[in-house]
C-alpha cells in the first residue's frame, strides 16, 4: 500500500528495531514505548484494521495474535502479564492505518483504559 508506514517498515524503506519475524508477520519496538514492553505486531499483509484482518479470513489474525503471545514471552512478561490492544478508529487514538497489536507489559497496567 503506497504511503504507509508499516508497508514501508516491512519492505526495509524505514528502520525499525525487529524483535521476531514470522512468514506472515513482523514485531518491531514501537518508537514511543509506554511501558518496559511496547512491541507492534503488524501482519506483512496490508490490512487496515483488525476487523478487516478478522473479515479477510486464512488464519492470519490467529497466527497475528500467536506471535504476540511469543514476544511477550520473549520479552520475559508471559507470565507476569501483558496486555494486546488494537486501537480501531480514530476514537479509540488509532493513527497508523495498517493493523497492528500493540504487546505491552513490564509494569502494573491501569484498567479501565484512558
Ligand atoms: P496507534 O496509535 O494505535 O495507531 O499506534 C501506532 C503506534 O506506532 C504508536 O504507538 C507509535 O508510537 C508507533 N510508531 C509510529 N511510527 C513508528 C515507527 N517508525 N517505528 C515504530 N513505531 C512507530
Ligand atoms: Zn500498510
Amino acid at each position: 500500500m503506497p504511503d504507509c508506514l508499516f508497508c514501508a517498515i516491512v519492505a526495509g524503506e524505514v528502520p525499525a528495531t525487529q524483535v521476531l519475524e514470522s512468514d506472515r508477520t513482523l514485531a518491531f519496538r514501537d518508537i514511543n514505548p509506554q511501558a518496559p514492553t511496547h512491541v507492534l505486531v503488524i501482519t506483512k499483509e496490508h490490512h487496515p484494521d483488525v476487523a478487516a484482518l478478522a473479515l479477510a479470513g486464512g488464519g492470519l489474525l490467529d497466527e497475528l495474535l500467536v506471535q504476540a503471545h511469543e514476544v511477550a514471552r520473549k520479552e520475559g512478561v508471559g507470565d507476569s502479564g501483558y496486555r494486546v490492544v488494537f486501537n480501531t478508529g480514530s476514537n479509540a487514538g488509532q493513527t497508523v492505518p495498517h493493523v497492528h497489536a500493540h504487546v505491552l507489559g513490564g509494569r502494573p497496567l491501569s484498567w479501565p483504559p484512558g
